[in-house]
């Protein structure tokens, strides 16, 4: 008998050539078989009637045998079998492809319920080989898998029950008889039965929960025991963390909630552990300033501060925004880029290694190998989403042990917060500085353009600046219909705008010329700044008060405040058009959202209600293993609770080493194996 770790192929019924259609789907072993969980599920108990249902659409019917035709030959391997069925009202013919054994299960006098797409015009209703069951000896739910071609869902139900005839007995229960009854969970047998061929919806909800309990809970006992690991102690403990002379270089006066943060970091430079701290706060909301309060210490101290930052524009603002504040107190600022010559980077690099600099601010320039530091003591990490958890290592791997902050304006809902950073200390920043106004923000269609261009005429007449943001840098690019910069540009030749000073800003530009346009529009060179997302981040320009946003429809929330973000910054009340032709009701409806609110919190927490976490986790840049059952929204309470037992049992056990406790470790492992492997 095959084991659970051993190829699918071995299992009766699969063999060499579906194991290989099974990779596809991500399925090796029969234990990952086993964990292939369907996608969604069919409840043939919600069966409609025949003319009720649309043409083209996958649905489920209830309809009585009434006629066969036997087998049809059409050519070599394709012969077809035709089933005539009636619901009372309309009829429908079933054809049924290769498969002489579905044919003889439908019997006439029967009544089935039949799932498939409808198809054939209003006098002839057609199914092409449905899935179906017949109501009075079948389990009216049915599990739905996500398909390749050669792989069908009767296939893979036949494959799955096998494994489970030949292991359903033999799975190891991780979770302690006391866990179960006190979480009030199912056996793993009754899971891995119900969740696959579920008795009905309610025995599926009991599967269900205790199988995401258990894949959340050893999400938690992961993440705890990985920030328990990245705690080895620091060289760098602070005993002077006077600000000020800082404080009064400052051209402004802090908030509180800057202060706090600044608070929260100065403490922990006083601690044996490093600092591992998050610091999230809204664009705009002052993270900067913290930062280079935080870097004065260090150097006052005479550490070393590296900052790391996504973007080339945004490093060399960092530089601008450092040296003005901290060379007059005699602290001296370095900027190193991938756009740098050799040479100059070699230059740097030297002075970097001898101490020389005592802020180092670059980009990913900052983690090649060759850079060395004299005595590096902070690590800063900007808009950190941008990163992956291993880049963020790599620059701490540059001192032994530093301190480390990460600064995020991507306001991540508070429930998330802890799962994405699981590992880190979170100061907020949530209140912006004083005399700032909301933006306001409107939505319109593409039939307001002209008004709103008028409306930017007015403003760059003032001497104000705009942004218009579209998706698309051009037309090359365009498999959907959006706007491209390009194109924009010379369509605005034909409107009032036509002599405004224009600037194109987009990804695909050499950082030179980047810089070079975003210096002009600093500079006030430019009125009008045609560009993508690349101004997302951090970009600092308070004499811009206006952004049109076109295809809005096509950005996440999250996204849309942090466009929005750019503007806002002065004290002149600044407005945001968000431009939309987009129809669906749901669009529309998340879209106003930004018209109504301009908390970062509350839209992120709109946006993972409708976008899901997706978009705050990245492409797997977060490092995190992919959940295969529980979802961070829905499953919200269990991962609260999950949490809580995670500590509790940490506590007792530190690194899971008591016997009854080895089931979950090796889950815990298997969960995170990916993760470890790519650190
Ligand atoms: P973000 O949090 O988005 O990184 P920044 O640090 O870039 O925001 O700050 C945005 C702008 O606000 C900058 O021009 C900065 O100088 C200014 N600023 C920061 N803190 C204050 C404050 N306490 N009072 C007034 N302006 C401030
Ligand atoms: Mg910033």
């Amino acid at each position: 008998m095959p084991s659970l770790t051993d190829s699918v192929r071995y299992l009766k019924g699969v063999g060499e050539k579906r194991a290989k259609l099974y990779q596809k789907l991500g399925v090796d072993t029969i234990y990952s078989l086993l964990h292939f969980f369907p996608r969604t599920y069919l409840d043939y108990s919600d069966a409609k009637m025949i003319e009720d249902c649309a043409l083209g659409e996958f649905c489920c019917v209830k309809a009585t045998v009434f006629k066969k035709q036997g087998e049809q030959y059409i050519r070599k391997g394709l012969s077809i079998f035709k089933v005539f069925v009636t619901d009372g009202t309309t009829d429908m013919l079933i054809t049924i492809y290769n498969s002489k054994y579905l044919f003889d299960k439908l019997q006439v006098g029967q009544t089935y319920c039949f799932y498939g797409k409808l198809q054939g015009n209003l006098l002839r209703r057609e199914m092409n080989t449905p899935s179906f069951i017949n109501l009075q000896t079948d389990c009216p739910v049915k599990a739905i898998y996500h398909l390749t071609d050669g792989l069908s869902n009767n296939l893979i139900s036949l494959n799955v029950s096998k494994a489970l005839e030949l292991w359903g007995d033999r799975l190891d229960d991780v979770l302690s008889p006391d866990i179960k009854q006190t979480e009030q969970l199912c056996h793993i047998r009754y899971a891995f039965e119900n969740i696959h061929f579920p008795k009905d919806m309610q025995a599926l909800e009991v599967a269900k929960k205790r199988l995401i309990f258990e894949e959340l809970f050893s999400l938690q006992l992961g993440l705890l025991l990985l920030k328990k690991k990245n705690r080895k102690s620091t060289g760098v403990t602070i005993q002077n963390t006077a600000l000020d002379e800082f404080l009064k270089q400052l051209p402004f006066i802090l908030t509180d909630a800057q202060l706090c943060a600044i608070k929260d970091g100065l403490q922990d430079f006083t601690k044996q552990v490093p600092m591992n701290r998050l610091l999230q706060g809204d664009v705009g909301s002052g993270k900067t300033v913290v930062a280079c309060a935080l870097a004065y210490c260090m150097a006052n101290n005479h550490y070393q501060t590296a900052i790391m930052a996504p973007t080339e524009i945004l490093a060399v603002q960092h530089y601008h925004t450092f040296c003005k504040i901290l060379e007059p107190m005699g602290i001296q600022c370095a900027l190193l880029t991938g756009s740098m010559t050799a040479k100059q980077k070699n230059i740097m690099k030297q002075k970097i290694a001898q101490g020389e600099y005592q802020i180092v601010i670059g980009t990913h320039a900052l983690i090649q190998d060759s850079v060395t530091f004299f005595c590096l003591g902070l690590v800063i990490t900007d808009e950190q989403h941008r990163f992956g958890v291993n880049q963020r290592a790599k620059l701490a791997q540059k001192g032994t042990n530093p301190h480390k902050l990460v600064m995020s304006a991507t306001p991540i809902p508070r429930t998330l917060a802890f799962i994405i950073y699981g590992d880190l200390d979170v100061s907020i920043i949530d209140q912006p500085p004083k005399g700032r106004l909301p933006i306001k923000t409107y939505l319109i269609t593409g039939s307001k353009r002209l008004r709103a261009y008028h409306f930017i005429k007015e403003h760059i007449q003032k001497g104000f600046q705009a942004y218009i943001v579209c998706p698309l840098i051009d037309e090359q690019d365009q498999k959907q219909q959006a706007h491209s910069v390009y194109q924009y540009a010379k369509t605005l030749e034909n409107t009032e705008l036509k002599d405004v000073r224009v600037g194109i800003l987009h990804g695909k530009m050499k950082p030179t010329e980047k810089e070079e346009v975003m210096l002009q529009f600093q500079n006030q060179q430019l009125d009008l700044l045609i560009s993508t997302t690349v101004i997302e981040v951090g970009v600092d320009v308070p004499n811009a008060v206006l952004m049109m946003i076109e295809n809005a429809e096509l950005f996440g929330l999250s996204q849309l405040h942090q466009l929005r973000g750019r503007v806002g910054r002065g004290t002149v009340q600044s407005h945001c058009i968000l431009v939309s032709d987009h129809k669906a009701e749901q669009t529309i409806e998340r879209l106003k959202i930004m018209t109504q609110s301009s908390d970062g919190f509350y839209i992120s927490e709109q946006d993972l209600k409708h976008r899901g976490p997706g978009d705050f986790f990245g492409e797997r840049q977060h490092g995190l293993p992919d959940l295969k059952i529980a979802n961070m929204v829905d499953d919200m309470q269990i991962l609260l609770r999950t949490q809580q037992l995670a500590k509790e049992i940490l506590q007792r056990d530190a690194d899971l080493s008591l016997p009854e406790h080895q089931g979950l470790k090796q889950l815990t492992q298997q969960l995170f194996q990916q993760m470890s492997a790519d650190n």
